[in-house]
């Protein structure tokens, strides 16, 4: 984490190293904007919650005079001043985009969850508030991508799909890829119903070591064997709440990029769940009314 003026960015250092390109993830502190909400200000932090956020997404709650301030503000720290952002209408899908054959219009962003490029000057944006963000660099092609991965993107497999596309377009080999997995909502706290254990049950032979709870009782269909009737004598009517698990996405996301090629030791995963720090972070679980960070990356000239 590095301090830049009244905005704290969050690097990777083996991305940092490299010395072609900038990259960052935005935090929460600093910024234009204020949350409106009563949630934010009940949740950790307190008074800090209340305080100005650097949101940088177009929410209905937020002016966006005051997100185009933040946005200029976090590029500027990112020492991108001079690039071209792109940005995604995020849809929750697999679709990549090449950042540098997208139009520069002023209209709506297109829609997709991924953008990759291998040319300077663009700096390829994807927004986040608890989803995990992944940036990539080909260190051998020198080629980049920014990557947002839900629940619904990573079933798909998007980081896995966006360094296919970086293969076919670049001659991206997985093995020089250096991947870089923001903060998003942890296992911790990250809980989802049975439809999404039954998904991830169909599509990943690993996927039980992502989750807690009655992962094989949900996967399998069945009820938690704890809540059934004659053990807790129940009278009928009184359902049970339907047993819920939790999901660790990062692990996920790891698991999938080492499935790609991507070596293990390149693979870099921020600590922190963005729920459990709202001083910190934006979470949409957690608040529901929040803001949005960005995570971003560019080639140099
Ligand atoms: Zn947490």
């Amino acid at each position: 984490m590095r301090s830049a003026g009244r905005l704290r960015i969050l690097e990777a250092v083996p991305l940092a190293k490299l010395g072609w390109l900038v990259h960052g993830f935005s935090t929460r502190p600093g910024g234009a904007s204020k949350i409106p909400s009563a949630d934010a200000a009940q949740s950790r932090g307190g008074a800090k919650a209340r305080a100005d956020v650097l949101n940088l997404g177009y929410t209905d709650w937020d002016s966006p005079a005051h997100v185009a301030k933040n946005r200029k503000q976090f590029f500027h720290a990112l020492r991108a001043d001079g690039f071209r952002p792109v940005t995604l209408r995020q849809i929750h899908s697999d679709a990549a985009l090449r950042a540098d054959l997208q139009p520069d219009s002023a209209g709506d962003p297109p829609s997709g969850d991924a953008l990759f490029t291998c040319r300077p000057g663009f700096l390829l944006a994807v927004q986040t508030a608890d989803c995990v963000p992944i940036l990539l660099a080909d260190t051998k092609q020198r080629a980049i991508a920014a990557v947002h991965a839900g629940w619904r993107g990573t079933l798909r497999r998007i980081a896995e799909k966006t360094i296919g596309r970086m293969r076919m377009e670049f001659g991206t080999r997985p093995e020089d890829v250096i991947a870089a997995l923001g903060p998003g909502i942890g296992r911790c706290c990250y809980e989802v119903g049975s439809e999404v254990a039954r998904e991830f049950h169909a599509r990943f032979p690993h996927a039980r070591e992502w989750f807690d709870g009655p992962f094989d009782a949900l996967a399998a269909g069945e009820s938690d064997p704890n809540w059934l009737p004659w053990l807790t004598m129940k009278p009928p009517g009184h359902a049970p709440p339907s047993p819920r698990v939790h999901l660790d996405l990062i692990a996920a996301n790891r698991a999938i990029l080492g499935e790609a090629g991507v070596p293990v030791r390149q693979i870099f995963c921020s600590d922190y769940c963005t729920a459990c720090r709202t001083d910190l972070f934006f979470s949409y679980r957690r608040e529901h009314q929040t803001g949005r960070a960005i995570a971003a990356i560019g080639l140099l000239p």
